[in-house]
């Protein structure tokens, strides 16, 4: 679970690669709108790690199509730390600061048929000072992204609406 222990956190630190992708999903956020929740989002059963994957950005794009928004996000996959199969890790921020967390849950119960339970959370600064879930989030180099969420409205052609990396 994103922000669990500063054992952990002490540990991550100790990378410095790993402390720069950490430090570069905190500021990415920063720079779009700020982050604004954490969420940890799991499947009903088993699933491959690509798969998903594919569920937690396409909730995200749901997301911004259903409320015409851009926002940032960042997210990974992984199968440890106590949860059954692989599950995902994100973090929203932006425009989603006003949206209710029972919403977003319900949204991703309702994006996939084997959309399980989730664990969201505020983004506190008081946690690892805001870098744990981006640290938690950049663990595995592999494995996570980051972006904006475009909702590929008429102004998003060739997806020129946004600057930095490739939205989602
Ligand atoms: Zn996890
Ligand atoms: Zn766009």
């Amino acid at each position: 679970m994103i922000g669990s222990g500063m054992t952990s956190l002490k540990r991550l630190v100790s990378d410095p690669l790993h402390l720069a992708a950490g430090g570069f999903v905190q500021s990415f956020g920063a720079s779009h709108g700020g982050w604004s929740w954490v969420l940890t989002l799991t499947m009903r059963h088993d699933v491959p790690d690509q798969r998903v994957g594919q569920a937690v950005r396409f909730y995200a794009r749901g997301l911004a199509v259903d409320l015409g928004l851009h926002f940032p996000f960042a997210f990974t996959t992984e199968r440890r730390d106590g949860t059954r199969g692989a599950h995902g890790h994100a973090l929203l921020g932006g425009g989603l600061q006003g949206i209710g967390r029972r919403e977003l849950e319900h949204r991703w119960r309702a994006s996939d048929p084997a959309a399980g339970f989730t664990r969201i959370n505020r983004y506190t600064p008081a946690i690892g000072a805001g870098l744990g879930a981006s640290l938690y989030l950049t663990k595995e180099h592999d494995r996570w992204g980051v972006g904006v969420v475009c909702p590929r409205t008429g102004d998003c052609a060739h997806r020129r609406c946004v600057e930095g990396p490739a939205p989602f």
